[in-house]
């Protein structure tokens, strides 16, 4: 405690004191300044800043509640480069210089060694509250002595504490002259993290593991107050089942592994397992017949198998563990590791109305012990009990204990109360349009994977429906995503190449798809169709709900793409029923305007836009590791084809290539999406014929691209016919592969010749196989490829800019 302020204190009025003697008693809170405590009678400003806003993670959730507790906040950012501001409420932020420097929007953390300076220039001096929500440097936000700085500390900035050494190993960083730089900025950083730690009134932070990090380094006290959980998506199960489970994500530290030896040591106990990730093979390897492995499974069977386990498991040590709390407002008890944040989270048996018990060793020992204490218990733990205590840790819960903490440290805010929750309606703030998204597919096409991008930004105003089951409804709904899957199949036998015209039985099918796709249009001020079958049932959608139709045409609508009959009905519908169309190329736009002759003002073209953080994620892991995981030979020069498996990608010439080029192996990934079943056999069939079973692998459909791509020495796209965009080119220019591409369509947009990539003859196999082996002899040519094709994907085909570019035309159209 500080004595000088102490005596300070002494001159206040007797009322003030009293709060001022409260205040000292708040953990975490350091001496009361006095303007805020003589300002009771006016209006208390507060101000929130937060270190960057460019998603919508961990951190901002707790940002949402806070900004919830203080709605009428200004807010205060580096950068804020957001496309749905709904957890904001709505809300513009003011931002630093970073925002403008060259590249902010995907390279700000770059801009590390300015951040304290920036943060600095955020001028808050007319607030009476400044609450920072901090994990970098938002903390340091310049406060005077009239004002209070709370701090909510997700955790000290990181890569500058005890993480340095593993964020310099992991950045290559460990010698040579920008090493030492590098070690100089984290150097300038800790001092100026310490020396402005001491302008923060009181520190709250999101765990105790994080409370005794600020302990460490900055020698004060922290409130804990736990991250909100939604345990309001979870409901109350009494109705229990005789088996066990566990979920999360299998990685080493969860050690699922054990668990699951555990139960294959008591066959007589069954053992639901849900979730997947790289110890995948390991536990696998360790199940026996009573425990289903189930993989990731979406939200809804996550929830049904967590209301009807008898108990949850946990294994890990975590700061928190939302899933414990999670199996808890199922009001199933919990069986955990008694380290870390379990320990806060679940009442342990030996207590009154116990809701889980601990077992104190990470090995599978104690968890059947652990398993036998539960069985002798198990009359004890009540679901309601259960529930009752998650609810300790729901959103509202949050807001009530953040906002009475900030109550107590701010004498104005005295007689404060916590302003009732009203959920925030994104269709409410100006000008955003609510949009229905419409895809014939359930499939992950390259169509559905460009879609998935928008609906990640747009979430909060956007629906899916889709005409068809699969994988993609599940990436749409771990998304976070609304989405429905209205009368599958009813369109899966009107082939895009078959021309055959719905009849009968199909048109009926037809016709109540355009119903129940116009109910759910009149919720939306435009329909955005993202595939060729779902504009047409959008064109009389929109007719009968009367809304706009966006159409996102990611196809050459040319007779070499589809039939006859199909570009008549594209032609008759651009006519009939298009305001708008979003081209993903210049080539696709062309095609189109060509067979439509639709008004070309009305047509924009947009390219796909691509994440880098996925093939980012994966510069320090070596090529050797990927290709083990992957099953790949180390030592083969190996060239990746990742498309669907259709005839029109071509993958055959990449085979007639391998046999001109004996010494190189190919990898196929991908599967026949759209029943090109005919062409896989084929294909089996031409490496049988050739013996080329030892050095081409068929890989099937991947989900992790990135790794994939990462694995080969090229990549090639080998189209036989124009491509309209080709999204595997951005990708492989993102995982630093030199590519070759079909010279023909939307590549061209993409593919400056010998610059960034290699363009080919489509279907010519000679002339691949020449420029394969170019490119396995010549490492400048390699490194040149690489270097230019990294720069264009993320120079030009940028997630940001292809959200923005189609969030600005849907607002255009819906505002028409
Ligand atoms: N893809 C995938 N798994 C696979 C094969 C392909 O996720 O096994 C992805 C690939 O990475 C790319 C998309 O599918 O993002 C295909 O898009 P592209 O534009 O190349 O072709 P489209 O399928 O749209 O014709």
């Amino acid at each position: 405690m500080n004595h000088e302020v102490l005596e300070e204190e002494a001159v206040l009025r007797p009322a003030t004191r009293s709060a001022l003697a409260e205040l000292t008693s708040v953990p975490g809170v350091q001496a009361p300044p006095r303007r805020a405590a003589l300002r009771a009678d006016k209006t208390v400003r507060v101000a929130i800043v937060h270190d960057w806003l460019v998603t919508y993670a961990g951190a901002e959730k707790v940002l949402e509640q806070i900004v919830a507790c203080f709605p009428d906040a200004d807010l205060f950012s580096l950068v804020d480069f957001l496309d749905d501001r709904s957890f904001l409420r709505g809300k513009r932020v003011t931002t630093s210089f970073i925002q403008k420097l060259p590249l902010a929007r995907t390279k700000y953390r770059t801009y590390l060694p300015l951040m304290p300076l920036a943060i600095e220039q955020l001028d808050v001096s007319a607030y009476d509250v400044v609450i920072s929500s901090s994990h970098a440097v938002a903390k340091g936000i310049l406060t005077g002595p009239d004002q209070v700085h709370i701090s909510y500390v997700h955790s000290p900035i990181r890569y500058a504490w005890d993480l340095q050494h593993q964020y310099l190993r992991q950045s290559k960083l460990t010698n040579g002259p920008k090493s030492a730089m590098a070690r100089l900025i984290l150097h300038y950083i800790r001092n100026w993290d310490i020396r402005t730690s001491n302008s923060v009134d009181g520190f709250v932070a999101n765990s105790e593991f994080i409370a005794r990090r600020i302990k460490k380094v900055y020698q004060r006290d922290a409130q804990v107050i736990f991250p909100p959980v939604d345990v309001e998506a979870f409901s109350l199960c009494t109705d229990k089942e005789d088996f066990y489970l566990t979920a999360s994500r299998m990685v080493p530290y969860k050690k699922i592994d054990l668990i699951v030896e555990a139960f294959a040591r008591m066959p007589e106990r069954k053992l639901v397992v849900i979730g997947d990730g790289p110890d995948m093979q390991k536990i696998r390897a360790k199940a026996g017949p009573n425990v289903e492995i189930m993989g990731y499974q979406p939200f809804k069977v996550l929830k049904d198998r967590m209301s009807r386990a008898k108990a949850f498991v946990f294994a890990a040590e975590e700061d928190f563990g939302i899933s414990v709390v999670e199996a808890q407002a199922c009001g199933t008890p919990v069986i955990a590791y008694g380290k870390g944040g379990a320990l806060e989270t679940v009442r342990d048996v030996s207590e009154s109305r116990p809701t889980g018990l601990f077992f104190d060793e990470q090995n599978a020992e104690s968890i059947i012990a652990a398993l036998e204490r539960f069985d002798e218990h198990v009359k004890r733990f009540s679901p309601a009990d259960c529930r009752h205590n998650a609810e300790q840790f729901s959103a509202a819960h949050f807001r009530e204990r953040f906002f009475s903490h900030v109550r107590a440290a701010v004498p104005a805010l005295r007689t404060a109360t916590l302003p009732p929750y009203v959920p925030y309606k994104a269709e409410a703030a100006a000008g955003a349009p609510r949009i229905l998204a419409v895809d014939q597919s359930g499939v992950l096409g390259g169509a559905e994977l460009s879609l998935l991008e928008i609906v990640k930004a747009l979430r909060s105003r956007i629906e899916v429906v889709l005409f068809d089951d699969g994988p993609f409804r599940t990436a749409l709904a771990k998304a976070g995503a609304s989405v429905e899957v209205l009368e599958a199949g009813a369109l899966r036998h009107v082939r895009k190449q078959g021309g055959s015209l719905p009849k009968g039985q199909a048109l009926k099918g037809l016709v109540s798809l355009v119903r129940a796709t116009a109910k759910r249009a009149r919720k939306a001020d435009v329909i955005y169709a993202n595939t060729q079958r779902a504009m047409v049932i959008g064109a009389f959608a929109g007719k009968l709900a009367r809304r706009p139709v966006v159409w996102h045409l990611r196809d050459i609508v040319s007779p070499e793409h589809f039939g006859g009959k199909q570009l008549a009905i594209i032609k008759w519908c651009a006519r009939f029923g298009l305001a708008h169309v979003i081209a993903n190329s210049a080539a696709s736009a062309r095609a189109f305007t060509e067979l439509t002759q639709f008004d070309e003002k009305r047509v924009d073209v947009v390219f796909n836009g691509i994440s880098a953080a996925p093939f980012d994620a994966l510069r320090t892991v070596p090529q050797a590791t990927l290709r083990q995981r992957l099953n790949l030979p180390q030592d083969a020069f190996l060239v990746g084809s990742f498309s669907r498996l259709a005839r029109w990608k071509g993958q055959h010439v990449l085979l007639e290539a391998m046999v001109l080029n004996p010494q190189m192996h190919a990898v196929l990934v991908g599967a026949p999406l759209f029943g090109e079943d005919q062409y896989e056999i084929e294909l089996h069939a031409f490496v049988a014929a050739h013996n080329l079973g030892e050095r081409v692998h068929f890989l099937g459909f991947q989900h992790d691209i990135a790794a994939c791509m990462c694995a080969v020495d090229a990549v090639v796209h080998t189209s036989i016919t124009p491509e309209p965009f080709g999204r595997v080119i951005v990708e492989g220019m993102l995982a630093q592969r030199p590519v070759v591409a079909a010279r023909a369509g939307g590549v061209l947009e993409i593919v400056d010749d010998y610059e960034n990539g290699v363009l080919c003859t489509p279907g010519d196999a000679h002339g691949l196989a020449d420029t394969l082996a170019e490119l396995r002899s010549n490492d400048e040519l390699r490194n040149r490829l690489v270097r230019n094709g990294y720069q264009t994907a993320l120079s030009r085909f940028g997630t940001t800019t292809y959200v923005d570019g189609v969030a600005r035309i849907l607002k255009g159209v819906a505002g028409r």
